[in-house]
């Protein structure tokens, strides 16, 4: 319960309730009080100043409840717990029992109801407000009828009903209103919700490929240049690779581009079974990708991709049975002092060589651009 008290703590929505509840059991239960007690003095409050004072402790004591309620974070247990019905339906109550005993002037405190009406215009749904306002109207008629039974010499019935009609009049106003409001309300709310989704959507494209869901080049250009940086200090090995899809052209010319699209998917999916959480794969154009492991070194690096490689073309397709997928792949391991265009180029050498050699393998850069021959992998059964 700490952190509760007072301020409702760090959570706003506590913190608003707190003040809100404050406000109208302090400011409300004292505009409340006032007028009834000028009602007292005037003698128009029936009963005197005993039925007036034992009145107002019930009252008070309502409205201490409700305020010790909030402060002790109790409505956080309830299914509103910002108590905004709850608060209008108990000063209503109150209202109109006051209202009771005010004969002459019993419009002038029944017009308090609009300040408590309108405290929900803006959080409560119109169904919940027309139900009070109703309730309100009816029971301001159900207690000038009492009052016309029990002390017939205290009302003139005639004026306390046309009174009542204004009351009415009012009230269909106010609760008119409120259901305008609302409806504005949910229109505001609908089209946060639209431009929640379109942002997170923009964000989404910012950095992945729509195709396959995998990084674009630009965010993978960035993660991988802040990973260079760290690699550059030693703090770890990383391995770039690129991957390129085998007589890809001949899929789509084969197959239809739409099938080309489905193994585009099929690699990504593979690619990301095989990765662990800190390496990414990422789709830099058409059928190729770049792949980067991190804190691995070049043997292990090249393990991950043969596995990748031989996943692949393990693959039988229904609508293709004839099919086998491969993947050309040139891996270079990150060198000290290295610049990254230098580093991909090495990858990008390598994986020329792999197409040049026939494709359907891994072939690891040596250290140094242009150092020789590369390692190639036999092409399996
Ligand atoms: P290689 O083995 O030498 O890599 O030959 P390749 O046919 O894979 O390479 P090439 O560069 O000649 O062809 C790549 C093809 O990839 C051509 C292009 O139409 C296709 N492509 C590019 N982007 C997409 C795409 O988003 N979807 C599909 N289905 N095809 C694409
Ligand atoms: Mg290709
Ligand atoms: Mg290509």
């Amino acid at each position: 319960m700490q952190g509760w008290f007072i301020t409702g703590g760090a959570d706003p929505d506590q913190a608003r309730t707190v003040r809100r509840v404050l406000f109208a059991m302090v400011a409300g239960g004292l505009a409340h009080t006032l007028v009834c007690w000028i009602a007292a003095q005037l003698d128009f409050f029936r009963g005197g100043s005993d039925v007036f004072t034992r009145l107002f402790l019930v009252i008070w004591g309502g409205h201490i409840g409700f305020i010790l309620f909030t402060l002790l974070g109790f409505n956080r247990l309830c299914r509103d717990p910002s108590l905004t019905l709850p608060v209008i339906w108990w000063s209503t109550l109150v209202l109109l029992v006051s209202a009771y005993y005010t004969d002459q002037v019993r419009l002038c405190v029944m017009l308090l109801f609009f300040a408590i009406l309108q405290t929900g215009v803006f959080r409560s749904r119109r169904r919940d407000l027309a139900w009070v306002g109703a309730f309100g109207v009816l029971a301001y008629l159900v207690i000038i009828a009492l009052v016309a039974h029990w002390h017939p010499e205290a009302v003139d019935v005639t004026a306390e009903l046309i009174q009542w009609a204004a009351f009415l009049m009012m009230t269909l106003a106010v609760v008119s209103l409120a259901g305008e409001i609302g409806m504005i309300r949910n229109k505001l709310a609908q089209r946060n919700r639209d431009l929640g989704e379109i942002v997170d959507r923009i964000q989404r494209l910012a950095v992945r490929d729509e195709l396959t869901g995998l990084y674009n080049r630009r965010y993978a250009m960035e993660r991988l240049t802040k990973i260079r940086e760290m690699a550059g200090r030693g703090a770890f090995g990383v391995v770039v690779a690129y991957a390129d899809l085998d007589h890809f052209k001949q899929i789509n010319d084969t197959y239809g581009h739409g099938f080309g699209d489905e193994v585009l998917r099929l690699f990504a999916r593979r690619a990301g079974e095989l990765l662990s959480g800190r390496d990414f794969c990422a789709r830099f154009g058409g059928e190729e990708f770049l792949i980067v492991l991190v804190k691995t070194d070049l043997e292990q690096a090249r393990n991950v991709l043969e596995q990748l490689r031989r996943n692949l073309a393990a693959e039988r397709f229904d609508d293709a049975p004839a099919l086998r997928v491969t993947v050309s792949q040139g891996l270079a391991d990150y060198t000290a002092g290295e610049t990254l265009e230098d580093w991909l180029a090495r990858a990008d050498d390598a994986l020329y060589r792999a197409k040049s050699q026939g494709r359907n393998r891994t072939v690891v850069a040596h250290r140094g651009r242009l150092d020789g021959t590369g390692d190639a992998l036999p092409v399996p059964e």
